[in-house]
């Protein structure tokens, strides 16, 4: 009796063994598979160019939904969803801006994302220099009254990305700090790692009780010149922005499936935003993001058995000025229990240097056995838990779902981000494979597996370093 059942337990032990070493193998060939696969170029590619910039709200962002739809469709997803949600777009009208004094001397800027226009005829005065946002902070009340402020706190470039939060803050509530002590317009230092003129837009604070004022980014040499001239005397400038609101527009979240072979209903979400700025023609951000995601997902769904869960490629559509992570939470708020797990690929398309995971997963033999099938990618498994895994998944992030980070090494993102060069040629194919080959490899063996990462996180020790 005891000998049969030993025998039982060591012939079941033996199958789990079997299969996990299926699944390592299947994962190691879908990796050096996508090293060679062309679709997600070809993705990025076609969406850059046959669609082109795609601002929410615009009619390009129309034709990118039903591009959206189509690509998903021929790419052998199925369950293709169109999900819509309201969303007030804002439209970019003819922007300029010139030193007026000590000397004329035109500036190159963009609006920021989402600002009010200056009135008919612009804005002309004097301007005052803050060499950080904490500068700007430290000005009393009233202390701008009538002038335009100007910040040139630098941007630190940093594999992270880290320095785009920090340096970010001049752009997000800039506005509403200068607004407050009085300024009647803000131009920033773009949130930028270029030395280009080339400005950089991005959402700024807007909302009906939003007390903002018109914003403006301009180039990094710009910005140095300024902050030198301002030195040695006043300086005045001119800025004219023009911009409409639609406040009846709407976006969509658009999704597909490669189906669970036995366990369909579980879920592990992955995607990238559809959405971009006007400037460019969004190609690292996010052409690229729905283009991996959507790459790596077919290579699964092509092999002779689908994996026990169902992956669900996401493109988001509103990620630029918010919407689609509160849209999908309150569409999906019934099926969250059944969400495993969430990630989103919105850094780019240079290589992955990390995988983070969701809090207690580490230690996992199925998650040691993606770190060693990620190693020849050169990734590797950092001990930190996953955490803000992407703009467009935080509201499910926010809602227990766990979640994970894919790093991408962010030290050239940040001199295209949100300008008119992000473009295709900034792609690198190769390491656009190396991310395809991460995220098809990672995700086929999480599909693939039963690992509740809730349960691990309930149950894990206190991460340490030595
Ligand atoms: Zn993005």
């Amino acid at each position: 009796m005891i000998r049969s059942l030993l025998t039982a337990t060591v012939a079941c032990a033996l199958l789990a063994t079997a299969a996990h070493a299926q699944d390592v193998a299947t994962a190691a060939a879908l990796r050096d598979k996508a090293l060679l696969d062309r679709t997600a170029w070809d993705i990025t590619e076609d969406l850059t160019t046959t669609i082109g910039p795609r601002l929410v709200g615009s009619p390009a962002m129309t034709r990118a939904k039903d591009w959206g739809v189509a690509k998903l469709k021929a790419l052998g997803f199925t369950n293709v969803k169109v999900e819509e949600f309201a969303k007030p777009s804002w439209t970019r009208g003819a922007e300029s801006a010139e030193l007026v004094a000590p000397y004329p001397l035109k500036l190159a800027i963009v609006g920021l994302g989402r600002t009010p226009p200056t009135p008919a005829g612009g804005i002309e005065a004097e301007a005052v220099v803050f060499r950080t946002y904490a500068e700007l902070i430290a000005a009393s009340e009233g202390s701008l009254k009538g002038k335009i402020a100007v910040i040139t706190q630098p941007m630190v470039r940093a594999q992270d990305g880290a320095g785009y939060g920090v340096a970010g803050i001049s752009r997000r509530t800039g506005p509403v700090e200068a607004a407050k002590r009085g300024a009647v317009a803000l131009l920033i230092r773009s949130i930028s790692t270029s030395d280009s003129t080339v400005p950089h837009t991005g959402v700024t604070a807007f909302g009906p009780d939003v007390l903002t004022i018109p914003s403006a980014a301009m180039g990094v040499p710009e910005a140095e010149q300024l902050e030198r001239l301002a030195a040695k005397g006043p300086l005045r400038i001119k800025l004219n922005l023009a911009s409409t609101v639609d406040a009846g527009d709407v976006a969509w979240n658009i999704s597909g499936e490669i189906k669970g072979s036995t366990k369909p209903d579980e879920v592990i979400i992955a995607g990238g935003h559809l959405d971009s700025w006007d400037v460019g023609t969004g190609a690292l951000d996010d052409a690229t993001g729905v283009a991996i995601t959507a790459a790596a997902a077919k290579l699964i769904g092509d092999l002779p058995k689908h994996p026990k869960r169902t992956i669900r490629v996401v493109m988001w559509g509103s990620e630029e000025s918010g919407g689609s992570s509160e849209a999908y939470l309150a569409a999906h708020k019934d099926e969250l229990a059944k969400i495993v797990l969430a990630g989103e690929s919105d850094t780019g398309a240079d290589r992955i240097y990390s995988l983070q995971l969701p809090k207690g997963a580490a230690t996992h033999p199925t998650m040691q056995a993606a770190a060693r099938v990620l190693t020849p990618l050169k990734i590797y498994l950092d001990q930190a838990p996953a955490a803000h895994a992407g703009s467009d998944v935080e509201g499910l992030e926010g809602a227990g779902v766990p979640v994970i980070n894919l790093n991408q090494d962010a030290s050239r993102y940040f001199d295209y981000h949100h300008t008119a060069d992000d473009t295709l040629n900034k792609v690198d194919p190769s390491q656009l494979a190396q991310n395809v080959a991460a995220w098809a490899s990672f995700l086929y063996l999480t599909a693939d597996s039963d690992i509740d990462f809730r349960t691990l996180g309930a149950t894990a020790p206190a991460p340490h370093a030595n």
